[in-house]
């Protein structure tokens, strides 16, 4: 276990073993990493805490087409990466697949959130991001929930489905930090996606977990209540 090895690495650094909190999990309440050594090789990774967002490998969310995207989102943070019908929806990060919506349920009459996403399918990244992509036009064969995935895995297909009906095709992206099931308002997206989707996109390799781990502690809880276009 990394906790094992950091106290190991950092037997002399006695307050910062005491940091060493179980990984994994949802939420992340404490995000832990503060004072890094300022000396000794392994100090990044010390610092990084948990789940190492540096051993995580991003990759674009679309594979195979061309896309577009800008900053901004209606009412809440997250990312509508406009591409054809179609186009290949892969795992921008190594994880377990979460919640999956194979059908879509969604009308304009009772406009509920949680069908408003069509089909559309959430990866837990080892890195503790929770990565959401809907509108989906179909699902990969195999992705249920639990499933295993490494960056680049082809989770479905671009599409419209829910309340994307009637515009362009796009895949929502959102990022959020776990919760249990049925959570859409948390789920749809809590931290803005553009830096991170832009580095990807460029060949960087950026991490969204800290940034999610901070809005989990300025929320207070890992289910607020939807306060908005709820
Ligand atoms: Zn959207």
């Amino acid at each position: 276990m990394p906790c094992r090895r950091l106290v190991a690495v950092l037997a002399a650094v006695a307050a910062l073993a005491a940091g060493c909190s179980p990984e994994g999990g949802t939420g992340g309440s404490s995000p832990a990493p503060t004072a890094a050594p300022t000396s000794g090789a392994p100090a990044g990774t010390v610092a990084t805490g948990t789940t190492s967002p540096q051993a995580a490998r991003y990759t674009f969310p679309l594979r195979g087409c061309r896309f577009s995207f800008s900053h901004g989102h209606h009412d809440y943070p997250a990312t509508d990466i406009f591409a054809p019908r179609g186009c290949t929806v892969v795992a921008p990060v190594a994880g377990m697949v979460d919640e999956v919506t194979t059908s879509d349920r969604w009308s304009s009459r009772s406009n509920r959130g949680a069908e408003r996403g069509g089909l559309s399918i959430s990866v837990v990244g080892v890195d503790g991001v929770r990565y959401y992509g809907s509108h989906l036009s179909s699902l990969a064969a195999g992705v249920v929930h639990g499933t295993r995935v490494d960056a680049g895995r082809p989770l479905g297909r671009v599409g419209n489905s829910g309340d994307a009906v009637g515009v362009p095709s796009h895949l929502h992206f959102g990022l959020s930090w776990p919760t249990g099931p049925g959570v859409w308002w948390i789920r749809r997206g809590v931290v803005d996606p553009w830096p991170f989707l832009t580095s990807w996109r460029d060949g960087g390799n950026r991490s969204p977990a800290a940034a999610v781990r901070a809005a989990r502690v300025r929320a207070g809880s890992s289910t607020p209540p939807c306060s908005v276009n709820c």
